[in-house]
């Protein structure tokens, strides 16, 4: 069992240096209709289900480091030269190192729209990061949340703690201008309890999306040895 806040702090050692963050790969792909695509390292999370592999795992020997504007800089040209009006980061979790993210907002165009897939723990954790999202016009954020409940969050993700941050994170969204909506990954075929959970805060009629979980054989292997795959075919 860790704490995300803890591990939080240790990531940041690890690929963060002054305002670069480490990255391991830039390419465009189909999601969202096409979108230019920086695949970064380090998590807070060590979700048993994750495709990333080496980029969580392996923090320290994966990846090179980049500042926020040569970031936007390869982003603008995949999007560019791919015709593409969506830009995001993907692959770990992109609030850790809050001022590289900052600053990379202020090097993208407002034309582009900016999709930051978080777990939401750091913007739960701290309403002032929140609020300096909200500055983002072109900001869209999707919230990825661990279990509809904290029991299946940990079983999900093997942290002690951070459910209440994810949950929070939303009501923070919800009070600020900024577009976000919800995915859920869940065992569950019941997704219940998580409803009422969102309607309770006032969130019935967010956009909430169940994520699948693929394969893949990195991620099946994983499962095995944890001897849970069952649960996720
Ligand atoms: S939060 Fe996302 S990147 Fe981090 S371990 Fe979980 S699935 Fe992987």
């Amino acid at each position: 069992m860790y704490n995300p806040i803890d591990l939080s702090k240790k990531t940041e050692e690890l690929v963060l240096k002054d305002k670069k963050r480490k990255y391991y790969r830039f390419r465009p792909a189909r999601f969202y209709g096409g979108i230019a695509t920086a695949d970064i390292v380090g998590c807070n999370l060590r979700c048993k289900f994750c495709w990333s592999g080496n980029g969580v795992w392996n923090a320290m020997n994966i990846g090179k480091f980049y500042s926020p504007e040569e970031v936007a800089e390869i982003l603008l040209n995949i999007a560019e030269s791919k015709g593409y009006h969506r830009v995001r980061i993907s692959g770990g979790e992109p609030t850790i190192g809050r001022q590289h993210l900052i600053k990379l907002l202020e090097n993208i165009y407002y034309d582009l729209v900016f999709i930051l897939e978080t777990n939401g723990i750091l913007l739960g954790f701290d309403i002032t990061y929140v609020e300096a999202l909200s500055k983002f016009k072109n900001l869209h954020i999707r919230v990825c949340i661990k279990g509809i409940d904290y029991k299946e969050f940990t079983f999900l993700t093997g942290a002690e703690s951070g459910y209440k941050y994810q949950i929070k994170s939303l009501e923070y969204l919800r009070d600020s201008k900024i577009s976000f909506n919800v995915a859920m990954v869940s065992t569950s075929n019941d997704i219940e309890p998580f409803n009422d959970r969102l309607n309770e805060i006032g969130l019935s009629k967010i956009m909430l999306e169940k994520e699948k979980i693929k394969l893949y054989p990195q991620v099946k292997k994983r499962l095995q040895k944890e001897r849970i795959i069952n649960y996720f075919r």
